[in-house]
């Protein structure tokens, strides 16, 4: 990896744009265009045969979009990024790339649940097997490779029960089998862990969570440590297949991303605050927080993570019936999946995030009927403590009658 990078704070504001290109316009312009027109027919020619630079189709890319993934690259200390119109199109480009008929992936014992479904479909279809395994320590990563792993495939922490993967470990295995390693970050933005610079080939987003953070795109990110290797999958891959950001939903992203740095430390803040409160709750029977001094890899967390972030897991007395009266009884909390955004959400990963997971399964990741999770957002923290307060009182009394 080369040269000086710019903090986080700077490069989310400045790189990868130069207003004097650009009639001088101090924000990145929107070029909604589906195609650029060539001065003449040579200069068609050669763009194609990659002779010189210059734009061809918005496929293959455009100025909004290269700005956007300028600084993702450079934030997530990479040497190259790709946009795509949703965390799912980052998913699958990155396993279709890595992956042939035979070939087995590695995951962390919980992932997203679409990346679930496209692994489903990859062993239905090709034949590319996988498995979900504890990876809290090196030997439980070494023990899980088979002569067909191609690549470790990790989230951490993992929804919704923030239980971490040892990153180190991962990479060390990793470095020794020669196998890639891609991470999933959304949990944590770039602003709070980098796996790249921890040896991780691939980083990729849900740039619809932390990354736009105000809950008007659905985008994704990959970004990988090889500019040459990025540009191939751009051409291949991203091209062939097609899952591209378009331009209004990076420039919107440009704008949501410049205040990343602001916006992750008030939603750590919060989501602080908001744990103590949990922490006093007769009703709240456990609590799911990496920073939390009772979670069992908080010291992997303390590690990787720079802070503990703005999500919070918790298990309310009772089971399902209790946990959703809990949801009914908030007001300025809303009742969503998804999570990074102002608002704070709170949903019931039994029956929303992870109702397609057979209830054995759920009952063995830890998701039990009463668990529910909390992205904390950027309200004032008395608020929402007032708003979870009232509904602790409405659930007590259907408690107390059983
Ligand atoms: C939301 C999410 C995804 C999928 O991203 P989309 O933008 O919804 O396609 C992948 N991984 C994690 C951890 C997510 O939270």
């Amino acid at each position: 990896m080369t040269g000086k990078r710019m903090h986080l704070e700077t490069a989310v504001i400045h790189k990868g744009y130069d207003s004097a290109g650009h009639q001088d316009s101090l924000v990145t312009p929107l070029y909604q265009t589906s195609t650029y027109s060539f001065a003449n027919a040579e200069q068609g020619e050669d763009r194609f045969a990659g002779r010189c630079e210059g734009n061809i189709y918005s496929r293959l890319g455009n100025p909004t979009v290269r700005v956007l993934e300028e600084r993702m690259t450079e934030i997530e200390g990479g040497e190259g990024a790709l946009a795509f119109g949703s965390g799912m199109a980052a998913v699958s480009a990155i396993l279709i790339y890595l992956t042939k008929a035979g070939d087995h992936v590695l995951c962390s014992r919980g992932i997203y649940g679409c990346t679930y479904g496209l692994l489903g479909i990859m062993e239905e279809k090709y034949g590319i097997t996988h498995d979900l395994v504890s990876m809290t320590t090196e030997q439980e990563v070494e023990r899980a490779i088979r002569p067909e792993t191609v690549c470790i495939y990790v989230e951490t922490p993992i929804n919704p029960t923030m239980e971490l993967v040892d990153l180190e470990a991962v990479m060390a295995v990793a470095r020794r089998r020669n196998l890639r390693v891609v991470v999933d970050n959304t949990f944590c933005s770039p602003y709070l862990q980098n796996p790249l610079r921890m040896g991780a080939d691939f980083v990729l987003h849900s740039a619809t969570k932390y990354l736009n953070g105000h809950g008007d795109v659905v985008g994704g990110i990959l970004v990988g440590r090889d500019s040459e290797e990025m540009q191939h999958i751009r051409m291949t891959v991203q091209k062939d297949v097609g899952g591209i950001m378009s331009p209004f939903d990076a420039w919107l992203l440009l704008r949501g991303l410049k205040t990343l740095h602001v916006r992750m430390d008030r939603h750590v803040a919060n989501a602080k605050t908001v744990l103590s409160f949990l922490e006093q709750q007769a009703m709240v029977e456990k609590i799911y927080y990496p920073y939390d001094d009772g979670h069992p890899q908080v010291r992997i967390a303390k590690q990787q993570m720079r802070q503990g972030g703005g999500l919070i897991s918790f298990e309310i007395s009772g089971g399902k019936k209790e946990a959703q009266a809990f949801l009914n009884a908030l007001s300025l909390i809303k009742i969503a999946v998804s999570l990074g955004d102002a608002e704070t959400l709170i949903q019931h990963p039994a029956t929303m995030t992870h109702a397609v997971v057979p209830e054995e399964k759920r009952k063995a990741m830890g998701i039990s009927d009463s668990l529910v999770r909390l992205s904390v957002g950027l309200e004032h923290p008395d608020d929402l403590i007032e708003d979870l307060t009232k509904a602790f009182e409405q659930v007590k009394p259907k408690l107390q009658e059983i």
